[in-house]
């Protein structure tokens, strides 16, 4: 059988690029048996690079990062394109004019898995940019999903955690607590879910831990990509 090949834009950081790499391989070798893999083309960005040009709200900057990685996947043969963390999705409209193939959308996976279970207010994780700019509630709104973030002294605490631990591969017991109640505090405000919108909190959360069913957007985005490369529609 010929899969279409996935294209990924990594490193942001290379600790959720990994979970990418084996969840894209091991959905594959389930669906399809044996020694079946992934083709998947994978571009590795210094995260040092990124994380400064955020810091510096130099988007114009990262949008050209973006779409020369962008190009070089589809000229190489990937037949969709994945940027592989959810706060970069700023920049997707951006990447999706330059190229020919289509983008997955982290937030479009996410959406799908939310109302599949009947679910339409949901708490949302990430760094301060994913939860505090329009860029993802709205997507996550034009899908009928409403988000309730946490307070600022608790998005200043995730954002803190999401780059000074996870992104660095520190998985930290007193973390995951404080992320735990920040998730049922969110449920104190009626969300019937909780959306891990940062592509390293699967490290640090998993399902139970709160109560509440998680999304992943690692694992919802890395098996769209399994659905894309295994369709044979597009
Ligand atoms: N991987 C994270 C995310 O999903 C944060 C890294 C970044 O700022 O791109 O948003």
């Amino acid at each position: 059988m010929t899969l279409k090949k996935i294209g990924l834009i990594g490193g942001m950081s290379w600790e959720s690029t990994a979970l990418y790499y084996q969840i894209v391989n091991r959905e594959i070798a389930r669906r399809l048996g044996g020694l079946n893999s992934a083709p998947i083309y994978v571009i590795s960005l210094n995260f040092a690079d990124i994380a400064q040009r955020q810091r510096a709200d130099d988007w114009h900057g990262m949008g050209a990062i973006l779409i020369d990685a962008a190009r070089q996947l589809e000229n190489a043969g990937a037949a969709c394109v994945l940027i592989g963390t959810n706060t970069m999705h700023k920049l997707a409209p951006d990447v999706q004019a330059a190229i020919k193939v289509p983008l997955l959308h982290i937030a479009d996976a996410t959406a799908a898995a939310i109302l599949a279970q009947g679910i339409t207010r949901v708490g949302l994780l990430g760094t301060r940019f994913t939860m505090e700019q329009p860029f993802y509630v709205d997507r996550l709104r034009s899908h009928g999903v409403e988000c309730v973030v946490p307070n600022e002294a608790d998005r200043a605490e995730v954002h803190r955690i999401i780059f000074e631990e996870l992104c660095q591969g520190e998985i930290k017991e007193t973390s995951r607590r404080k992320l735990q109640k920040i998730c049922i505090d969110l449920r104190e405000c009626n969300a019937q879910g909780i959306v891990l919108g940062c592509t390293e909190l699967p490290l640090i959360l998993s399902g139970g831990d709160t109560g509440l069913p998680l999304f992943d957007t690692t694992l919802l985005h890395a098996l769209a990509a399994v659905d894309f490369a295994l369709s044979t529609h597009h």
